[in-house]
């Protein structure tokens, strides 16, 4: 038997049990024999992920679910291949992800991001059940609240469970957050108000979806915030910005015949 590296209580973290970056985290929570994961990642890492929640003594077969924070690419893609070793696993989802992953849709999921040559394979996903804000997902007496945070995409889930917020790509130990596209569904308004939910929470700890856990920080969350509250109003992010100023100024100045520099 493998050892167990506790993360958190009742919580494993696969890149920290296997002490590699294998993608994107993929947290395990248990209580006896009965697990659940959170995303799964590339399909790639799936088997050497499978076997070591096998080499730790997990049974199978006890996987509850199959929980993805978000369809994209990188935390979904695995999904049926994890279903298929696991045999069974219940996969759940926000409802505004249930459409890309059925029809794997290639560009809101970042499959396909044609200007950079990025193109990866992602086979349909059929979610079996839908989750939204405020329900409870449990496994054993491990019990999380579900959080929809949109703003990365619509579909943003996070996870409360007492101090800990499993908090998907809402933000990053280093102040970044999930990245903002269009295409993508992503909505700043909509982002800066799960920010400030999440810094405005009595929660301790957030267990992002990408990079080592970190405090809730007011700081660090204020920073962000305000960035992306600049955003809004720049063009930075092109049709994700909800007005632009500077061209309001342009046409004032056009109206009132203002001049170039040089010429004053
Ligand atoms: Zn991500």
């Amino acid at each position: 038997m493998l050892e167990r590296r506790e993360y958190f209580p009742n919580v494993i973290e696969m890149n920290y049990q296997a002490r590699q970056r294998l993608g994107c985290c993929v947290y395990l929570l248990y209580d006896g024999p009965d697990w659940m994961l959170i995303d799964i990642g590339y399909e790639e890492t799936v088997p050497e992920i499978v076997e070591l929640i096998r080499q730790m003594d997990f049974p199978l077969s006890n996987c509850k679910q199959l929980v993805l924070t978000h369809p994209d690419v990188d935390h979904a893609q695995g999904a049926g291949k994890f279903q298929e070793l696991v045999g069974g696993a219940e996969i759940v989802a926000h409802p505004a992800a249930v459409q890309p992953l059925a029809e794997a849709d290639r560009i809101s999921t970042f499959a396909e991001i044609a200007a950079q040559e990025i193109s990866l394979s992602l086979q349909p996903i059929q979610v079996d059940r839908t989750v939204d804000e405020g329900d409870i997902l449990s496994v054993g007496g491990v019990e999380l609240t579900v959080w929809h945070t949109p703003g990365h995409t619509g579909s943003q889930l996070a996870f409360r469970r007492n101090e800990l917020l499993f908090s998907g790509d809402n933000i990053f130990r280093d102040g970044g957050v999930g990245a903002i596209d269009a295409h993508h569904g992503s909505d700043i308004p909509a982002f800066i108000n799960s920010l400030k939910r999440i810094q405005q929470s009595d929660v301790e700890w957030l267990l992002p979806s990408h990079g080592p856990a970190f405090r809730n920080d007011e700081r660090l969350l204020q920073q962000a915030i305000d960035r992306l509250d600049a955003y809004q109003h720049l063009s930075d992010f092109g049709t994700c910005a909800i007005d632009w100023p500077l061209l309001d100024q342009w046409e004032e100045e056009l109206i009132a015949g203002s001049e170039p520099d040089w010429k004053q």
